[in-house]
């Protein structure tokens, strides 16, 4: 038998079973907020219902708690008596974790035609009786009986224009009545009637939450999320109390603390005279709360002391949703709120320094993965035009990309390597594709709070919304400002950060100010055991890197160097070089290049570690097309043709590369070495410290490694040993790590390949099946970004032990892309001595790694 829990009756139980909103209620009620009195149909009921369709008892359980409900406000469900108005509620979906707006929620259920009547009678005010009734219908219908929001736009829209007014709210009693009996009559005509039975209503309702579980665009952002599919959403029925009363009636959202600043005090918007879901919707542009203090002093400071009350009980940052009810305020949600990077930032560090929470507890606090965007840019008002238009700044950042006004414009120019940004009138749940997929986001309509904002600064994506004077066109794929128009594919740069937008592409500043961060991970250092080296391919680079902190280079990429444009010929005489002189003669200049290439990032990184790869893809790459060549078609084409079809490979990634092609062109290997060598000693005798690594790539067997090491060793009795390592990315050398570690210094674990390896797919070709497969949840999250634990995680764990028994002074390193994600850098900070990662990705690993510090205490692994 399912239970259903009144908010009084379900203390102590978790997120899991009441789902987010339930809990939220659960705790303000017990901690005497005001809260319209409800009850909770649990997550396990939702999980039974998609399983088998239905769930037993749930139907006696709900009705049961209707009737205690009716004890609490006094009022009978669906029907109203005398003065007494007939309760309405409203059904809200809600899961363990926040998916705000993804699912389905229906305001003033139990509504009946003889309702309404009661409820005219009992307020006195038939507009609004009526009003919320056509809400009802408009809202059941579509969410319930799945008729489009359209079909009710339309008739709408006709209802005002039959009166001559803009706005829904110009509409009077008789207007709404009438529109009330269209709504009837279209969902009639659909063959799906209203049900004009409370009962009825709720039970549809109910369902239609259960089943909201699985519409595509909640399923689309679980997958964004990482959200698993089986948590399935609770249903809050609750007690309704109306926004839509007056003037002195209304809704809004409000935030403890600025979240995309962070800055502290209550911070939000407010709708009068409006029902809830119009705030979140961005219909109706709201006002900022501070108007509050105009014309309703009282409740504004009710608000603030709210707002103070409700962080301190919720030890965080809260977002939370309230009506006004004439004069009387209710709080109807509250959960810690979303909030940009730099907002978690300032909020995790002056909440500790107000004493609300412990230093760890504000490192625990901050989502490593969204660091980076700290770093995001911002628009260089020096040097940028005047801007086109201006609207509401809702997630910072600045972004330069296409015009896009549709989901399906937004997947076709990504999938050319454009980058789009969104334009919409505003958005709603069904933009979801559009919006993680640009880099930018622009609405004309809708605050702070709206749909896109809340998105936006979830996703890290910059966001200007609410700017009025842009009207667009999504059919037409098209904009206007002033006589100005955007058409997709026009480009644009917006700052979310100030709310311009400009045309064409801006120039932009990089960065911000880093005060704030640098506190917080000041304090994360003593929890940090795992070091965090950069992937840095140049001295500028390597430079940023430090900055953030990096303690050296674990991988930097040879194959860069030798792209440069006046290098490139080199290269290409050294792959077609006819005679041993040739050869020679090429390798000279790609020496001297590559020597002051090492000098310099050496020097970057002087006392610090820098792990060099040598050559690592197939010559090919470094030829030019064949196309190109037929093009050109002189005598030098046709030889470097001859070479290019020569060279062809049909699986280049499994091909001639690597330290395959170190060991049978041995050249190319001494040149390398012998100028990072040299480099090294030649910064020695300027008094430098210089740490060089250097390490072999794919190799798949202790052979390849022997063979290297010979070859490296030759150069070491002329210069001095240094660490020399191999690159761990092909499963065979993490099973064979028992062989290979006697012969090495150390490891790195290069997860890109050893991922695409283990799986036996190619990242660049992955785009085919990966998304579906995610869609589908055939894998619950993407191999290339997160460190698959289960088997990449397993060869790892394999070899760390097998590498670490027989060659205890054994060094381990990660240096694919894993080694900036927070999830992977918490799995193998166990295991290993550092993580390698792109220099703005350091912070993620430095912070991702204290944390893993704080939370489980270290257990050495295949140490004996
Ligand atoms: P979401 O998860 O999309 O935020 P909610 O369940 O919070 O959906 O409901 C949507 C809107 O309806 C919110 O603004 C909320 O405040 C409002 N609302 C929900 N229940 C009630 C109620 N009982 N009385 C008045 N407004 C309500
Ligand atoms: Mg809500
Ligand atoms: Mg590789």
């Amino acid at each position: 038998m399912v239970q259903v829990y009144l908010l009084s009756e379900a203390r102590g139980l978790g997120k899991e079973v009441l789902g987010g909103k339930g809990f939220g209620l659960v705790e303000m009620a017990q901690a005497g907020f005001p809260v319209p009195p409800a009850f909770i149909v649990p997550t396990e009921a939702c999980r039974a219902y998609l399983k088998e369709g239905a769930v037993p008892g749930l139907e006696e359980a709900v009705a049961a708690k209707m009737a205690a409900l009716e004890g609490l406000v006094g009022k009978r469900f669906g029907r109203g008596e005398g003065a007494t108005p007939p309760l309405l509620v409203s059904v809200r979906s809600g899961a363990p974790v926040s998916m705000p707006g993804m699912m389905d929620t229906i305001l003033n259920l139990g509504l009946t035609l003889e309702g309404v009547g009661a409820l005219a009678r009992a307020t006195g005010n038939p507009r609004f009786a009526w009003d919320t009734f056509r809400r009802l219908v408009q809202m059941y219908g579509e969410v319930v009986l799945g008729v489009e929001a359209q079909a009710f736009e339309a008739l709408l829209e006709e209802a005002k224009r039959g009166r001559g007014v803009g706005a829904d709210s110009a509409l009077g009693a008789e207007d709404l009545e009438e529109l009330s009996f269209r709504f009837l009559r279209l969902l009639e005509e659909r063959g799906t009637p209203f049900p004009m039975d409370p009962w009825a209503q709720l039970q549809g309702a109910i369902e239609a939450v259960f089943k909201s579980w699985q519409n595509p665009r909640a399923r689309a952002y679980r997958r964004i999320y990482g959200i698993p599919e089986e948590m399935g959403t609770a249903v809050v029925v609750q007690a309704m109390v109306f926004g839509n009363l007056g003037e002195d009636s209304g809704t809004g959202v409000g935030f403890t603390r600025n979240p995309a600043t962070g800055e502290k005090g209550l911070y939000g918007e407010y709708l009068r005279n409006a029902q809830g879901e119009d705030v979140v919707a961005g219909v109706r542009t709201p006002e900022p709360l501070e108007a509050l203090k105009a014309y309703a002093p009282g409740v504004y400071e009710e608000l603030r002391g709210v707002a103070e009350r409700l962080e301190r009980h919720f030890r965080d940052m809260q977002d939370f949703e309230f009506t006004v009810e004439r004069g009387r305020l209710f709080l109807l949600q509250t959960r810690s709120g979303k909030r940009t990077a730099k907002a978690a930032v300032r909020i995790a560090v002056e909440m500790a320094e107000e004493g609300l929470i412990s230093r760890e507890e504000a490192l625990l606090r901050v989502e490593a993965n969204a660091l980076p965007g700290l770093l995001r840019p911002e628009v260089d008002r020096e040097k940028a035009p005047k801007p086109l238009l201006k609207g509401l700044p809702a997630s910072p950042g600045a972004a330069i990309g296409h015009a896009v006004f549709s989901n399906e414009a937004a997947e076709r120019l990504s999938a050319q390597g454009l980058p789009t940004i969104l334009v919409r009138p505003e958005t709603t749940p069904e933009d979801i594709t559009g919006m993680y997929l640009s880099r930018g986001i622009l609405t004309a309509r809708g605050g702070l709070t709206s749909h896109a904002a809340v998105v936006a600064r979830g996703l890290g994506v910059p966001a200007v919304v609410g700017a009025e004077a842009l009207r667009v066109f999504p059919e037409a794929g098209r904009a206007l400002v002033d006589g100005v128009e955007i058409r997709e594919g026009d480009l644009l740069t917006l700052d979310g950060g100030t709310g311009e937008v400009f045309l064409g592409a801006v120039p932009l500043l990089e960065e911000g100010d880093t005060a704030l961060l640098e506190k917080l991970l000041a304090w994360a250092e003593p929890h940090r055991r795992l070091g965090v080296r950069a992937n840095a391919d140049t001295p500028e680079d390597a430079k940023r890197a430090r900055a953030l902190g990096a303690e050296g280079i674990g991988l930097c990429r040879t194959e860069h160097m030798f792209f440069a444009q006046e290098r490139l010929p080199y290269v290409q005489r050294l792959i077609l070089a006819k005679d041993e002189e040739e050869e020679e003669e090429a390798l000279k200049h790609l020496f001297a290049f590559q020597k002051e290439d090492f000098k310099g990032i050496l020097k970057a990184m002087d006392g610090l570690p820098v792990t060099v790869r040598l050559l690592d893809p197939p010559l090919h790459e470094f030829l030019p097309s064949e196309e190109e060549l037929r093009k050109r078609g002189d005598e030098e084409a046709k030889a470097l043709l001859e070479r290019v079809e020569a060279l062809k490979e049909v699986n280049p990634m499994l091909g001639f590369r690597g330290v395959r092609l170190l060991l049978l062109r041995p050249k190319i290997f001494r040149m390398q070495l012998r100028a990072l060598l040299e480099a090294a000693r030649e910064l020695r005798e300027e008094g430098l410290d210089p740490r060089p690594e250097v390490m072999v790539p794919l190799v798949a067997d202790p052979k390849e490694v022997e063979r290297a090491r010979a070859l490296a060793e030759e150069l070491f009795q002329e210069y001095g040993p240094i660490p020399f390592g191999t690159m761990l990315e092909t499963p065979r050398a993490c099973l064979l790590a028992g062989e290979i570690a006697p012969l090495v210094d150390f490891f790195s674990f290069g997860t890109n390949d050893l991922t695409q390896m283990t799986f036996g797919l190619s990242r660049d070709d992955a785009g085919r099946f990966l998304p579906r497969y995610l869609e589908e949840g055939l894998f619950p999250f993407d191999p290339t970004e997160r460190l698959d634990e289960k088997g990449v995680g397993r060869l790892l764990q394999l070899a760390v032990e097998e590498g670490r028994r027989a060659n205890p002074r054994l060094k381990l390193g990660l240096c694919g892309e894993h080694g900036g994600e927070a999830g992977s850098v918490r799995f193998v900070e166990p295991l290993l001595d550092y993580v390698s990662a792109s220099p703005y990705r350091v912070l993620t690993a430095r912070l991702a790694a204290a944390q893993a510090g704080l939370e489980r205490p270290r257990v050495p692994v295949g140490v004996e």
